[in-house]
């Protein structure tokens, strides 16, 4: 090849890393990417319905469907690309690529499937960080419960959550400390930001401690300015805020999109339907996380599997008789650690049915195969 010729390739190469780079494309996934097929490019989903996606690649956006294998190997909703997801494609034919192969998730956010069923719903994939987002305003906008609940959401997906308590615009100065101290108990070990995305207080600060590429998404009680939020952090109108939804409702049908886009700040957002109100989705490793100081007491128990509820022994009750742990926070651990134990239960008794519909399907799909060979 000329000089010229490798000076061509060199340069698309860096085009790709460049325009992936911007879509959070980094060493890891290189790696990850290196030891697969290299006739698969790798791209991201950024928008998914069903089994169309739209990618954005080292060229620029592709339609994308997936690859007919999909069908025989997929078993269960997750194996199908969500977004956020990175996924390696095969070259595209008439403007349409094939996805092959879904890359390794570093987080995954889920729902518990609306209704009865107990299936894990995936919403957005490979979410570096997650605000947690509550108003300052007083009233039921604010509450330790709420926040411990969505802290173990947080952390059972594999982001890093960040508190946001928004409005503080609304928040008189002297109740400011009592807020972010009680945030400080509930959530030990998280950064917490006060801000108002109305005025624009403390976004700057938000926004600097994140690097362009980092994979953010916001959860949180509806009306604490989730979207005023979004719209002041892109300095454009992207998501309509309550006020407009409305009106919406009212007006004609709007449809939602699972989405992802670029801020101007280079953060990447996520903000798709259902990904602001999760209903807990999480086991127990998610709930240690979330309580931390619960779990390093815990250390101390005499039984190793002590369940804090009485037994001999227990540092946790010890810490709540001496006033170091709040009987509130113990109450919350508590309620969470029985939701998510009935939840487990459900899913165990799921995830038999449907081995067993697994075995049946395959055994047809033998019967079938033998049939014809005859
Ligand atoms: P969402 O449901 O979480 O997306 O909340 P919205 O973004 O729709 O905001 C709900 C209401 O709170 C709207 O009327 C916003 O204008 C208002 N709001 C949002 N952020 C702030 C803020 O920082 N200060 C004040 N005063 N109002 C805000
Ligand atoms: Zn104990």
């Amino acid at each position: 090849m000329s000089r010229d010729g490798i000076m061509r390739v060199e340069t698309m190469d860096e085009n790709r890393k460049n325009e992936l780079t911007n879509w959070g494309w980094n060493g890891a996934l290189e790696e990850q990417y290196e030891k697969r097929d290299p006739s698969l490019h790798p791209a991201r989903v950024i928008r998914e319905s069903g089994r169309l996606c739209l990618l954005v690649t080292e060229e620029g956006e592709l339609q994308a469907q997936v690859s007919g294998a999909f069908g025989y190997r997929a078993f269960s909703r997750s194996d199908f690309p969500v977004v956020g997801d990175w996924v390696l494609y095969r070259g595209a034919s008439e403007g349409q690529g094939v996805i092959e192969v879904i890359m390794e998730r570093k987080s995954c956010f889920s729902r518990k499937e609306a209704g009865d069923r107990t299936e894990e719903q995936p919403l957005a994939a490979n979410i570096d960080v997650i605000f947690l987002v509550f108003a300052v305003n007083g009233g039921r906008n604010f509450t330790t419960g709420g926040l411990e609940r969505y802290l173990t959401l947080a952390w059972e997906s594999g982001a890093r959550p960040v508190i946001v308590l928004n409005k503080a615009d609304l928040c008189p100065e002297e109740e400011r400390d009592a807020f972010l101290l009680s945030a400080e108990n509930s959530a030990p070990g998280v950064d917490i930001h006060m801000i108002s995305a109305a005025t624009g207080e403390g976004l700057g600060e938000l926004k600097s401690g994140f690097k362009a590429g980092t994979t953010v998404s916001l959860v949180g009680p509806s009306g604490v300015g989730k979207s005023t939020l979004i719209n002041a952090l892109s300095g454009a109108e992207l998501q309509k805020t309550s006020a407009q939804r409305e009106q919406d409702k009212r007006g004609r049908h709007t449809t939602t999109h699972r989405q992802m886009f670029r801020l101007p700040s280079g953060l990447l957002m996520i903000d798709t339907p259902g990904l602001r109100e999760l209903q807990l989705w999480a086991d127990e490793d998610a709930l240690d996380e979330a309580f931390r100081d619960i779990s390093a007491l815990a250390a101390g128990c005499r039984f190793r599997d002590c369940r804090h509820e009485g037994e001999p022994g227990c540092a946790v009750q010890e810490a709540l008789l001496s006033g170091e742990l709040e009987q509130r926070r113990y109450e919350s651990y508590l309620d969470l650690r029985r939701e998510l134990s009935y939840l487990k239960t459900r899913q165990d008794s799921q995830a038999a049915r449907l081995e067993r519909e697994k075995w049946k399907d395959i055994s047809k799909l033998q019967k079938a195969f033998k049939h014809r060979k005859r």
